[in-house]
């Protein structure tokens, strides 16, 4: 057996923490229900109006881990590259994300701009170094010091990444500017066009219930 294969065999499957009954809700008709592990890729649904109660992901933290570390590689590479280039009248200019959010501070803007470093920039980090720290070493059982503290605020923080929103906001101003200059979208853009595709791939690949119970059963 290869060593690749003998760390895949190694990785838990999603253990049900001991100490009796556990019970689970539903969100949509507060039907409650006694929680039974369901095999992977299978998923619990309710008894009374059927939506999904909690799923079985295969392979829930491989692919948060590695979508997440994707997402973390791709959003340095939007860091380092510009995000448009601009051609007006001889001018060229290169607008990074740090470009934008620095020039909106300096032209009397500054809560525009910390929102874009917070939401764009900040939110994401945390997301996705929360994602790695936490759903990384649970693929053995094992918890990192904190790791519910991190899960926690990065389950909060996931409201407030707004890359998509960005770059949707991006695209409708482009149309106004496309009329007064040639626009070149950059290697930033494509990098976190990648990013917001990751950082879904992520956040869909982990059931919170999932987390939850490997979290208990790690640190017990
Ligand atoms: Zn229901």
């Amino acid at each position: 057996m290869s060593k690749a294969s003998k760390m895949w065999a190694a990785m838990v499957p999603w253990p049900k923490p001991a100490g009796g009954r556990r019970y689970s809700a539903c969100h949509f008709c507060d039907t409650l229900h006694e929680a039974h592990p369901v095999e992977e890729g299978a998923s619990a649904v309710c008894q009374r109006c059927g939506v999904v109660l909690y799923q079985n992901r295969w392979a829930s933290m491989a692919r948060a881990s590695a979508f997440s570390l994707a997402g973390l590689i791709l959003m340095s590479v939007g860091h380092l590259f510009p995000f448009l280039t601009m051609d007006a009248a001889a001018m060229r200019m290169n607008l990074s994300l740090w470009g934008a959010a620095a020039a909106l501070m300096r032209e009397g803007a500054p809560i525009l701009g910390m929102g874009i470093l917070i939401f764009t920039v900040l939110a994401p980090y945390l997301l996705t170094c929360g994602m790695i720290y936490v759903c990384l070493p649970l693929m053995w059982g094992h918890a990192l010091p904190g790791a519910r503290f991190v899960a926690k605020w990065m389950y909060r923080s996931e409201q407030w990444n707004m890359v998509e929103v960005f770059l949707l906001g991006v695209l409708v101003s482009l149309l106004k500017i496309a009329k007064v200059a040639d626009v070149t979208f950059g290697v930033g853009f494509w990098a976190f066009t990648g990013v917001m595709l990751c950082m879904a791939g992520a956040v869909a690949g982990i059931d919170r219930e999932e987390l939850w119970d490997r979290l208990e059963v790690a640190e017990s």
